[in-house]
């Protein structure tokens, strides 16, 4: 499936949470839970800025899904600012969560780590159907990329002042 003029406004607003937590001293990650109906369910953004690194928006998201019936969280779809990690994609699929659609990939932003001279992540970056072979994924959205860039640069930056 392609992404849509409606995919891209849910995309934006997981850049805008992205950048909600980037001021807010955590890393520029944002989500948004959208039912069948294209109603937005829940959203969260990354805070992992207090130590615990497992705080990523999309974990959140699969958890909170549990108060759904399961019919009801396959119809959904999680738009995010970043590519799901495997913590986040297998969280994902065990909650039986529909199509998923993200702004950057995971091989975009290691890409964009690596020249800046960051090592690689402690996680391997894989692809979410690595991970959650079947469900059906689209991303990147290219009008999002330079913006994206940006954000994860200054976190970048800022990195180097703590
Ligand atoms: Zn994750």
């Amino acid at each position: 499936m392609a992404i849509s003029e409606q995919d891209l406004t849910h995309l934006r607003a997981c850049v805008e949470l992205a950048r909600e937590a980037f001021d807010a001293g955590d890393d520029p990650f944002g989500s948004v839970l959208v039912d069948a109906a294209g109603a937005v369910l829940r959203t969260d953004r990354n805070r992992a800025g207090s130590g615990d690194e497992t705080q990523h928006p999309e974990f959140e998201l699969a958890r909170w899904s549990a108060r759904l019936p399961p019919d009801e969280r396959a119809g959904c779809t999680v738009y995010t600012s970043g590519e799901h990690c495997p913590m986040c994609s297998a969280a994902h699929a065990w909650m039986g969560l529909g199509r998923i659609v993200y702004a950057g990939s995971s091989e975009q932003l290691s890409q964009w780590r690596a020249s800046w001279g960051l090592p690689a992540g402690p996680v391997a970056v894989l692809p979410i159907n690595t991970v959650a072979p079947g469900l059906p994924v689209d991303g990147p959205a290219p009008e999002l990329e330079e913006e994206l860039r940006a954000l994860h640069r200054a976190a970048y930056a800022r990195s180097l002042r703590r």
